[in-house]
């Protein structure tokens, strides 16, 4: 699908995973919208490298907590280049907080970020896909959505969530040809980390089988995979991307 005319949108994609995503797509031949709740300078950058690639950049913003603000951003990709082949849904936090502590925001923020947000994407593109008969959306969950983490009952249940989602979505949009996976990361570098004591840090890289950390290429191959032909048979799965964490 990712032929020199494929159209990529990206959540989150001011940073981290999302970031390495769209410029991955972008090496793939894609054209490239990045949509993210801010614009700030890393924005910039993402677009910069994308059109350095020589593809085709835009940036759209919006919070996917806000249905209206999602709508909004897929007409506008909708009226600027006619289709959306790729969907990656990258945007997400954390509010960690054990639950006899955790409070309403803190469970909401992140069920409607990293939960609902992934619903209104995936619901915005999905009549576009449908009638191309063709498609590609790659959730990302965590692996942590799978196993459970203490100190992240808000979050395990979203990224749960996103893989309940996705395995429901894959069957509604088989019969179109569009296929939807999830990947399922470990510990891998970005700023989402940022807010995790030093101790939490070590435990986490104590678990992982290949001694290290992620690296967002480590994922974005990975999704840039699943957004190509060669992964046309693949849909409704689970990838894990951990070095090894989870097992
Ligand atoms: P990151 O903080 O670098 O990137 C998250 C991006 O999401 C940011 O650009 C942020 O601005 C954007 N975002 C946040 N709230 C938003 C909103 N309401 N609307 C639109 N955009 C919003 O973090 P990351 O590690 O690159 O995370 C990417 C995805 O990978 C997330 O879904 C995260 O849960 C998941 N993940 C990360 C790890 C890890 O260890 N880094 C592990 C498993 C899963």
């Amino acid at each position: 699908m990712t032929d020199s005319t494929s159209i990529a949108l990206v959540t989150g994609g001011n940073s981290g995973i999302g970031k390495c995503v769209a410029e991955l797509l972008a090496r793939d031949g894609c054209n490239v919208a990045v949509l993210d709740h801010e614009r700030t300078e890393q924005s910039g950058c993402v677009l910069d490298r994308i059109q350095s690639i020589g593809q085709e950049a835009c940036h759209l913003k919006a919070d996917v907590r806000k249905d209206h603000e999602v709508r909004a951003a897929v007409a506008t990709l909708l009226d600027r280049w006619g289709q959306i082949d790729i969907l990656v849904n990258c945007a997400g936090i954390v509010r960690d907080q054990v639950i006899w502590k955790m409070n309403d925001d803190q469970w909401r923020d992140v069920i409607d970020v990293d939960l609902t947000g992934v619903f209104q994407c995936c619901r915005a593109v999905a009549p576009t896909m449908r009638t191309a008969k063709s498609g590609s959306i790659v959730n990302i969950s965590s692996i942590n959505g799978m196993r459970g983490k203490f100190g992240q009952t808000n979050y395990s249940a979203a990224k749960a969530g996103v893989i309940g989602l996705t395995k429901a979505l894959a069957r509604e949009l088989a019969r179109c040809n569009v296929t939807v996976n999830a990947v399922a990361p470990g510990l891998i570098e970005t700023p989402i980390l940022d807010g995790m004591s030093e101790e939490a840090l070590s435990a986490a890289v104590a678990e992982i089988l290949l001694g290290r950390p992620g690296q967002v290429e480590d994922v974005g191959e990975l999704v840039s995979f699943l957004c190509s032909d060669r992964a046309r048979f693949i849909t409704g799965e689970v990838i894990r991307v951990d070095g090894g964490q989870y097992i």
